[in-house]
């Protein structure tokens, strides 16, 4: 039934800048402080108080635009989006309605044919709200430390027409902004928050369907379950009869779920008007073209250059070069020690694999993992060993040739130390000599491997089989 339908979706990202201070006030932007001691009149709404505009704010917005292929406006205004909450004391938030800072830009990830365009609408800049914590003895209580923190809220085209695809711009989305370093883009402490409006309609009809706008997806498994459980929610509707319904969802990870939390408003429900507390902010190009010039080299950019000098696939290119650090670490590696391409196929294979289970943090030098493939190269070790290396050095860190020499692991070079090895193993497995003699090829494989068992992987394969043929020939 579904293979009828497919998905509209766009994108609502809000992202919160590294500014040291908020966006209209001199208070720390830190998080995790004791609630309620980075507030002053300002950013608590007081009357009387004024709003002065953060001018690194607008530099970041710019770069984020500009990162993004954006066209960059040369006046952009601020407007009060009203609306009545607790964690909004001033029962408005200033945010930016008809003139953004940034518009008409997009984003590249791969498609199934070829690399896809994905459109950005917008990137305005905003204010963001206090938070809300609900304890379990003293009921509602109010931080108000996040108000008045500087958000960009990053508008995608409805151009996204699967989960999967959703999840590559994201991650594209979310490796741009990490190496413009305008935010540290942490989803589990919401400085990198997405909102997913989802619609389906027929395939091949060109008019798109009702959307809903669900909430609070703190992870890319998130969007991916959220998506698709609302994919199957808004056909299972249309197929009996109903019709979607415009409202805003809240997603629920744990019963994989989502609720209706309200009927979505419209842009007129907001009764936007620009804030006479503020000035329009005038951009000139020479401001564009000096935040363009500092701008440091990006994914797609990197990826490329990846391909062309280093040789790499498109794959391990882009696996690489998305990730600011993990890009980081290969570049320095190579300087220490040119083989991009067996660097890059360990760094993947092995190196992300750890960094994903420690959640970001890279352990291991660049120059301990130069070092460790230095003695792949020059036969020491081989690449099976060199997975142990780098998990000790991923522990307990240290020099690779010593955690070698250390843990026995030196590949065994002399025909002579292998020899009583094979000896033992020939003499415990009589069957398996008279298979091959009596012409099964493939049976001395298995002595090999008996071989590399008891050598923890150090013999080396073709020197093994060569020493069991000359043993037993001899007999
Ligand atoms: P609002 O500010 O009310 O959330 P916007 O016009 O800014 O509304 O759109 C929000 C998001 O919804 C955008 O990312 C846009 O691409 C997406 N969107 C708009 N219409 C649809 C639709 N019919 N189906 C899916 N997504 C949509
Ligand atoms: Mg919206
Ligand atoms: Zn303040």
């Amino acid at each position: 039934m579904s293979k009828a339908y497919e998905m509209v979706i766009g994108l609502e990202v809000h992202v919160e800048l590294k500014t040291a201070s908020k966006i209209f006030c001199a208070c720390s932007t830190e998080f995790g402080q004791e609630p309620n001691t980075q507030v002053c009149p300002v950013c608590l709404g007081l009357p009387g108080s004024l709003p002065v505009l953060n001018g690194q704010v607008v530099e970041y917005a710019v770069t984020a635009g500009l990162a993004t292929n954006c066209q960059i406006t040369s006046v952009g205004k601020q407007d009060r989006k009203n609306y009545f909450y607790p964690d909004l004391p001033k029962a408005y938030q200033i945010s930016q309605y008809d003139q953004p800072l940034c518009e008409k830009g997009f984003i590249e990830v791969a498609g199934k044919d070829g690399n896809k365009k994905i459109g950005i609408t917008r990137i305005h800049i905003e204010e963001d709200a206090g938070k809300l914590v609900h304890h379990p003895e003293l009921g509602t209580l109010i931080d108000y430390n996040r108000g008045g923190v500087p958000l960009i809220e990053i508008v995608s085209e409805p151009d996204i027409r699967s989960a999967q695809e959703a999840k590559m711009y994201l991650q594209k989305l979310r490796g741009i902004l990490l190496y413009t370093g305008i935010s540290d883009c942490k989803m589990n402490e919401g400085s990198f928050r997405c909102d997913v409006n989802l619609s389906v309609r027929k395939k091949g009809e060109s008019t798109f369907g009702t959307r809903t706008e669900m909430k609070n997806l703190n992870s890319f498994n998130a969007v991916t379950r959220a998506i698709e459980n609302e994919f199957q929610r808004q056909i299972k509707l249309v197929e009996a009869g109903g019709s979607v319904v415009q409202e805003t969802r809240r997603w629920d990870q744990d019963k994989n779920k989502s609720f209706s939390m309200r009927t979505k408003e419209d842009a007129h429900d907001y009764r936007y008007f620009p804030d006479p507390d503020l000035q329009p902010i005038i951009i000139e190009d020479d401001y564009v073209k000096k935040l363009q010039a500092a701008m440091p080299e990006l994914p797609d950019v990197k990826k490329k250059r990846y391909i062309e000098s280093y040789d790499l696939s498109e794959y391990d290119a882009d696996q690489i070069a998305l990730d600011f650090s993990i890009a980081e670490f290969f570049e320095t590696a190579v300087d220490c020690y040119y083989q991009p391409k067996l660097m890059a196929n360990l760094l993947i294979a092995e190196v992300i694999k750890l960094v994903d289970k420690e959640e970001g943090l890279l352990k291991i030098s660049p120059e301990a993992f130069a070092q460790m493939v230095e003695l792949i190269d020059s036969g020491v070790i081989n690449t099976s060993i060199a997975k142990k290396v780098l998990d000790i050095l991923w522990e307990k860190g240290g020099i690779p040739l010593e955690i070698v020499e250390a843990y026995d692991m030196k590949l065994i070079t002399d025909e002579a130390m292998l020899e009583p090895v094979v000896k033992v193993v020939i003499e415990e497995n009589p069957s398996i000599i008279e298979d091959y003699r009596s012409g099964k090829d493939k049976a001395l494989q298995s002595l090999v491997g008996k071989v590399m068992q008891q050598t923890q992987g150090k013999a080396d394969p073709v020197m093994t089989l060569d020493l069991i043929k000359k043993i037993i020939s001899k007999k």
